[in-house]
């Protein structure tokens, strides 16, 4: 791979809440190999000059589902799973070109996926997969209305349709062998459905997901493999529960109150809201096929979203990025810069994108900053980001140059 050196841009470190001006930035064979604020040279780069702008670790966002190919997550099961695969390439390609290096697949990316990325087959982020969430019988991942008993679910680990990005499995025993399924076919965590949520056809926003038996014998099993769990929930009560259990990432969060976001902390476990997703589906859910049933829950988790941030950040829980959109909203995922930065200081909002995001998947200096040894994931961006955040926003208008693993795959500067 070749080498490349970004001369005199502004750094921005993550760990920092001022760009450093006047940087170099060699990188070589897919890892950054040197940052100095001395000039540096390299025989074979090709040398890019970033005067005046800002040269910054790529984003990383914990939370989408690339295989979201519609709004209707119901009705997605039942399309051809060619057709759920090929709506995915685009998606992919875009979040790339928004800037977001590196997704956590919160459901639905399996490891053909990975691999069609890896092997650049496809374009887009780097994946962490989790396979196919697991739901409980009647819970968040359970797509089949209430006259639907009869529809044949994803129950078996080897038959499923590409649509389906959760399957429905009950009782310690039969979690534990989905646990293990989910991991002997390449997923990287294990997310679990531990509420009720917005896009499920029949559980309340406020009911629980599994048992705690069941949630205990689900980390135990992530434990054993060395990994861990992160799972959906809204209620104080349903994140508590999961919290004590072990579960390390609670996704969404919204309906938190203090004493379960001091006990997070305590516990060490993260939140990954996704703000973005309430406002698009309160915006543009009916227009695009979100059932009225769907669209009824939103209200009751929106507002509480913006609030729970303030919440977490005085309990002192750490928070990561998420998106969490769903079909032809998926343009909006910077957006979720946007709504964070009314609340909390850019730099947090930045640091949940870059340092937070690379501590939940354990990638500590090798993602969400730009240090010697590094994985090359760099943006170069107009403006600064600090000062002005809707420099991040958009689809990558303000980003002229997006480098993974050292490639560049999208570049404006040549
Ligand atoms: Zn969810
Ligand atoms: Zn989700």
């Amino acid at each position: 791979m070749s080498a490349v050196l970004f001369k005199n841009g502004n750094l921005l470190d993550p760990a920092q809440s001022e760009l450093l001006e006047g940087y170099d930035v060699l990188v070589e064979d897919g890892k950054v190999k040197e940052v100095s604020d001395k000039p540096l040279s390299s025989g074979t780069a090709r040398v890019i000059d970033i005067a005046g702008k800002t040269i910054m670790p790529g984003l990383i966002d914990l939370h989408g589902h690339v295989m979201a190919t519609q709004l209707n997550l119901s009705s997605q099961g039942f399309l051809p799973d060619a057709l759920v695969m090929m709506r995915s390439v685009p998606i992919m390609a875009a979040m790339l070109r928004r800037g977001f290096t590196t997704l956590r697949d919160a459901g639905g990316a399996g490891w053909g996926l990975k691999c069609a990325v890896e092997e650049d087959t496809i374009i887009g982020p780097r994946l962490f997969i989790s396979g196919r969430a697991l739901s409980q019988t009647g819970g968040h991942g359970d797509p089949r209305q209430r006259s639907d008993q009869l529809r044949p679910m994803s129950f078996c680990g080897c038959c499923f349709r590409a649509g389906d990005i959760g399957r429905v499995v009950d009782g310690v025993d039969n979690v534990r062998r989905a646990v293990r399924e989910e991991f002997q076919m390449g997923a990287d965590q294990i997310k679990i459905m531990a509420s009720g949520g917005v896009a499920s056809p029949t559980d309340p926003i406020a009911a629980y997901g599994y048992s705690e038996d069941e949630i205990a014998a689900i980390v135990d099993e992530a434990r054993s493999r060395q990994t861990y769990v992160m799972a959906h929930s809204y209620t104080a009560d349903a994140i508590e529960r999961a919290v004590r259990n072990g579960v390390r990432t609670i996704e969404h969060g919204n309906l938190i109150d203090e004493r379960v976001a001091k006990l997070m902390a305590e516990k060490g476990a993260y939140v990954v809201p996704t703000l973005v997703t309430y406002e698009a589906l309160a915006n543009e859910g009916a227009t695009y096929g979100l059932p009225a049933d769907s669209v009824d829950k939103i209200a009751t988790v929106r507002t509480a979203g913006l609030e729970s941030l303030q919440l977490y950040k005085r309990a002192g829980v750490k928070m990561g990025f998420g998106s969490d959109l769903l079909g032809p909203s998926q343009r909006l995922q910077s957006d979720e810069f946007r709504i964070r930065a009314e609340v909390l200081s850019n730099f947090d909002v930045i640091q949940s994108a870059t340092l937070i995001g690379a501590e939940v998947l354990n990638m500590q200096g090798q993602l969400g900053q730009l240090s010697a040894g590094a994985i090359a994931d760099v943006l170069v961006v107009d403006g600064n980001p600090y000062k002005d955040i809707a420099c991040l926003l958009g689809q990558g208008d303000h980003i002229p140059l997006v480098m993974k693993g050292g490639k560049i795959y999208h570049d404006e500067l040549a």
